[in-house]
């Protein structure tokens, strides 16, 4: 969880008098288990209401289900406003190797928003936005247009999962299409081997078949 959130947001100047307080580059290894540490005390002073909003944002964009922002529950088909982050507080510090820590740093997370939460440079009127719909729930997705969302077709990774799904299960279906080698209708097969289309036609095939063995003997 911890690790997921400290690489949200954009980079920001380093604070060098801060950082002076932590080993210079090169020596992050051998540190990072004391910043670690004190990391984890700052993080007990983190907003209450800073962790609930980077969760409300987290959770949105996982599910395509509720606003990132408002947190109120999307119907089925209302718009989903893609591409925009929103600041969910200070991290109290961060480093990255190869770079000195940074503290109180404003983190951003990606989310998916209500229209009411919507900023106005999303606005479906806009060029620069585009409006499509989700492949599978066909909700609309308001996004920036970009390539990025020119290769968006799901709304979530659990549309995208559900329609994977399906594909699965049709094909299974497709497979099961059998034509009777008895009266020859197209029939779908509960056993991959069937070779018949009913209890009838199983029988007329047996019966043909003990006929055929006794008239080679
Ligand atoms: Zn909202
Ligand atoms: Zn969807
Ligand atoms: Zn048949």
């Amino acid at each position: 969880m911890a690790k997921r959130v400290r690489n949200v947001g954009q980079p920001v100047e380093e604070d060098s008098s801060l950082s002076d307080l932590f080993a210079p580059k090169g020596y992050r290894a051998r540190v990072s288990d004391e910043l670690e540490s004190l990391h984890a005390e700052f993080l007990k002073y983190r907003l209450p209401e800073e962790v609930r909003a980077s969760e409300v944002a987290y959770e949105a964009i996982q599910g395509v289900r509720t606003c990132g922002f408002c947190a109120r529950d999307l119907s089925p088909k209302e718009p989903a406003y893609l591409g925009a982050k929103i600041y969910v507080g200070m991290w109290p510090l961060s480093w990255d190797y190869g770079r000195k820590p940074q503290i109180g740093k404003p983190l951003y997370e990606d989310t998916v928003l209500c229209s009411s939460c919507a900023p106005e440079w999303l606005s479906p009127e806009r060029d620069d936005v585009v409006m499509q719909l989700c492949a599978h729930c066909e909700r609309p997705m308001v996004s920036p247009l970009d390539l990025f969302a020119l290769r968006r077709t799901f709304c979530s990774d659990r549309c995208k999962e559900a329609y994977r799904e399906e594909l699965r299960e049709e094909k299974k279906a497709e497979e099961r299409k059998k034509v009777c080698e008895v009266c020859g209708e197209e029939f779908t097969a509960s056993r991959r081997d069937a070779k018949t289309c009913s209890d009838r036609c199983k029988q007329k095939a047996y019966r043909q078949r003990t006929k055929e063995v006794k008239q080679t003997r």
